[in-house]
């Protein structure tokens, strides 16, 4: 049922040339399912010179034209997302309803992007003098690479992809070798729909070799990286050597604010329910629950009964709200955090343990009485593990949420409209959500500050990063 996944270079689906694989394991059974390509160095010439063409092609076809082609694939893949969304739970375990839910909104950022193609408008700047036409014309900046992770496999791909496609560029993929067959699923519906070969390309392999050749690369003129912040840093810092466009979608710690005067059953019922998902392998998962004294015990209460009521299982079976973690490393990162925090004095309300000795699951885990100075008041958990904390008054809170280099999510609930505005100004974050969770839409913008990254994947900014701007002026005949 999990195919052994291959390369796409140049419109053809291939194995490596030098026939490595690299093998597939469902997280929730640790056992193997199948392989995916791994490609060498002569793989990747092969993709640059297809990109190289595939851009020449790709630039000359209208707006128009794209857009129609990428409404196209977007139709595909809601077509096929019950068995690509099987897929992407046995590679990466997420259950069932999150990667259908994933899938068809990858369609929606699809059409998103086809509509964006049509509106990469320039304009007109008056001139001093008459008869001179000042044109400020939008072109795509080139060939792409993107580099994306495990946790939303089709999700992190499908955001560089249209954006890129809408604006006229190719694009080489490297997708997350942990999870590849999903985003191979994705990239299918575009070769499907009619994009002209070499325009996509799909690579999987070495992740640190395969960046560090194209990165330099005269062909590739932009970057977009998701993942890590310490792995974001090497490889902005590569591009700007190299005086390339990027893209930098980072880690986070987002601070989960409730004030004294929310609505707690709300606060608490749909923080532990964004916490949870995806088993808390999520950048813009709240992670730092900062509560108001007064309503602290009554927060805590409410949000492990909340967690509680998580069924953990394989993402396969009904019921299951809760897969397990993507890979053994986060199991080990979770006990790591853990540990940590209990040395210095925090307290497990809930969880805390790996369920069994099969497969990556972990308890549902909420933390108290953790000090500043332990590891998870400080590092992304990336995992499900809740840490809640008291604060006494806005400023406190402030200080809180800033204190960290982060700064791509944030929460608040209060019922005050003073507070609500107040505290979206004073958090260092690309994006807050107040009193919902209302974040990741396609005509939103998405994206953080600080350590967390630049630039947006979302909203009308989105497009722009994949274009550059030329001014030209001329004189009537
Ligand atoms: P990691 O830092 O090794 O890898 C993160 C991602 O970057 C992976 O997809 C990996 O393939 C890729 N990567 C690693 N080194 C690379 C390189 N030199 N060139 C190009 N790509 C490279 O960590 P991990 O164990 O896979 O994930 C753990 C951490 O990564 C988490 O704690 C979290 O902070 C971060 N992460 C963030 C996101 C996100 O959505 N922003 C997604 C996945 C992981």
């Amino acid at each position: 049922m999990y195919p052994n996944v291959e390369l796409l270079i140049d419109g053809a689906w291939t194995k490596a040339s030098g026939g490595r694989t690299l093998t597939v394991v469902n997280p929730a059974t640790g056992e193997p399912i199948g392989t995916v390509a791994h490609a060498d160095r002569s793989d990747l010439d092969r993709a640059l010179e297809a990109a190289e063409k595939g851009f020449a092609t790709w630039r000359k076809v209208s707006a128009y034209d794209r857009s129609k082609l990428m409404r196209k694939a977007a139709d595909l893949l809601r077509s096929r997302a019950d068995e690509i969304a099987r897929l992407m739970t046995m590679e990466q375990g997420k259950p069932l309803v999150e990667a259908k839910g994933e899938t068809m909104a990858a369609a929606d950022v699809i059409d998103w992007f086809a509509e964006e193609a049509r509106r990469a408008y320039g304009r007109i700047v008056p001139a001093r003098a008459d008869g001179i036409y000042q044109l400020v014309i939008k072109e795509p900046v080139g060939p792409v690479a993107a580099f994306t992770p495990w946790n939303f496999p089709i999700n992190q791909v499908v955001r560089k992809l249209s954006a890129a496609l809408a604006a006229g560029c190719s694009i080489i993929v490297k997708a997350p070798e942990e999870t590849p067959a999903s985003p191979a699923e994705l990239i299918r519906c575009f070769v499907d729909a009619g994009v002209p070969k070499g325009v996509i390309n799909l690579v999987y392999g070495v992740p640190a070799e395969i960046s560090e050749y194209l990165i330099p690369h005269p062909v590739i003129r932009k970057i977009s990286f998701t993942g890590s912040t310490a792995i974001g840093k090497q490889l902005a810092g590569l591009a700007g050597l190299h005086m390339k466009r990027v893209t930098m979608e980072l880690g986070g710690h987002a601070p989960a604010i409730v004030f004294d005067d929310a609505d707690v059953n709300v606060a608490s019922k749909l923080l532990a329910a964004n916490k949870f998902r995806n088993a808390g392998q999520v950048c813009i998962s709240p992670t730092r629950f900062l509560v108001q004294e007064k309503v602290y015990g009554q927060f805590v209460e409410q949000f492990v009964e909340h967690a509680k009521k998580v069924k953990v299982g394989d993402g396969l079976e009904q019921g299951t709200t809760m897969g397990p973690l993507a890979n053994p490393r986060r199991v080990t990162a979770m006990e790591g955090f853990i540990t940590d925090a209990v040395k210095h004095g925090g307290k497990v309300q809930l969880g805390g343990n790996r369920i069994g000795n099969k497969g990556n699951f972990f308890e549902p885990t909420v933390l108290t009485d953790v000090p500043r100075e332990a590891r998870v008041m400080n590092e992304e958990p990336f995992g499900p593990l809740a840490v809640i904390a008291p604060f006494s008054s806005f400023d406190d809170v402030v200080a809180e949420a800033n204190r960290l280099p982060f700064g791509l999510a944030s929460y608040a609930y209060t019922r005050s409209a003073k507070t609500a505005t107040a505290i979206a100004a004073a958090v260092e974050s690309g994006m807050m959500s107040i009193n919902h969770h209302g974040l990741a839409l396609p005509e939103v913008p998405f994206g953080g500050v600080k350590d967390s990254g630049y630039g947006s994947e979302g909203g009308l900014e989105a497009i722009e990063a994949y274009l550059n701007t030329k001014f030209v002026s001329q004189a009537g005949l």
